[in-house]
């Protein structure tokens, strides 16, 4: 085990930390905001990468983009869902590191989001980067040093 003293590890590529792209629940451009709303509760998570047919990485969706695109003056238009295609309403600028790039730079990243997708050079979708899994390393490699 690396102590906190050895700052190798953050060097190491992220591919060793990611969750693979076959353990990650996502949605597909084309499917409907109806779809991504049951995928959503029915996992539990925030948000979901959005995938094109190839697996490459579109974007990001999560249940705040889908009410918003639902909000009437008066009402939520929960009726609209089936129209709704997730590409119309998901979240493009998103931060996304690659496979190769080093921990330090996830750490960096993840102060501000719970999760980073992560992509192979040609942005093909590898999996994703989760705070919890890194704040689990950090504390692998400072109880390490005691
Ligand atoms: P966690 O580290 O489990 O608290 O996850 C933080 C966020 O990462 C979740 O709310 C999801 O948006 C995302 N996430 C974690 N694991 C998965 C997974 N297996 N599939 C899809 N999204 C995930």
């Amino acid at each position: 085990m690396v102590s906190v003293n050895n700052r190798d590890f953050l060097f190491t590529p992220i591919e060793n930390y990611i969750i693979s792209s076959e353990k990650v629940a996502h949605v597909q451009i084309g499917n409907n905001a109806e779809h991504a709303l049951l995928v959503l509760t029915k996992t539990g998570y925030s948000a979901l990468p959005v995938l094109d047919s190839k697996y490459h990485l579109k974007g990001l969706l999560g249940i705040g983009m889908i009410t918003d695109s639902i909000l009437g003056l008066e009402h939520i238009e929960y009726e609209r869902l089936g129209d709704l295609k997730v590409d119309e309403i998901m979240q493009t600028d998103i931060p996304t590191v690659k496979t190769t790039d080093r921990f330090q730079k996830g750490l960096d990243l993840l102060i501000n989001h719970t999760f980073l997708c992560v992509t192979e050079e040609d942005g093909t979708f590898a999996g994703i980067l989760t705070r919890r899994v890194i704040l689990k390393e950090f504390k692998k490699y400072i109880y390490s040093a005691q």
